[in-house]
């Protein structure tokens, strides 16, 4: 039977590594190691696994066409996470602020606004034989 043993703590510095990855050496059953951690995935500098492929993973961000943009502003007005201010000649989309809902898509009257990827980072996958490792790469 699949189990799961999550290592976790709010605080840095309180040994999850250490724990975990000692765990994951004298488990009985086979094992795979996930590091979850999104600071400081530390865990290959024990594991020492080799990485066998980097899965890239990205997100939506919004791109403007201005052949049809009025700068009308209603992307803007329907984005919460203010990631789109209208100026009067240009649409300024600012990508670390964007959630990726795709609401001003669908605000936008003019169907000026598609959608293109942005690659925020990548999920290694490897393993330190016998234990299997993902992490974020
Ligand atoms: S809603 Fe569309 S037309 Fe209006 S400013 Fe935004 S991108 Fe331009
Ligand atoms: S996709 Fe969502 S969060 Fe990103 S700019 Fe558009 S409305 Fe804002």
């Amino acid at each position: 039977m699949l189990k799961k043993i999550v290592i976790a703590s709010g605080k840095g510095g309180t040994g999850k590594t250490t724990v975990a990855t000692n765990l994951a050496r004298v488990a009985p059953d086979p094992v795979c190691y996930v590091d979850c951690d999104v600071e400081e995935p530390n865990g290959h500098l024990f594991l020492n696994p080799e990485i066998a492929k980097r899965i890239p993973i990205s997100v939506k961000v919004p791109r403007v066409d201005y052949d049809l943009c009025t700068f009308c502003g209603k992307c803007a007005e329907a984005c919460r996470y203010n990631a789109i201010a209208v100026l009067p000649k240009s649409v300024m989309v600012f990508e670390e602020l964007c959630h990726s809902c795709g609401g001003c898509v669908l605000a936008c009257p003019e169907s000026a606004i598609r959608e293109e990827s942005r690659e925020i980072g990548a999920v290694e996958v490897g393993n330190s034989a016998p234990i299997g490792f993902l992490r974020e790469g």
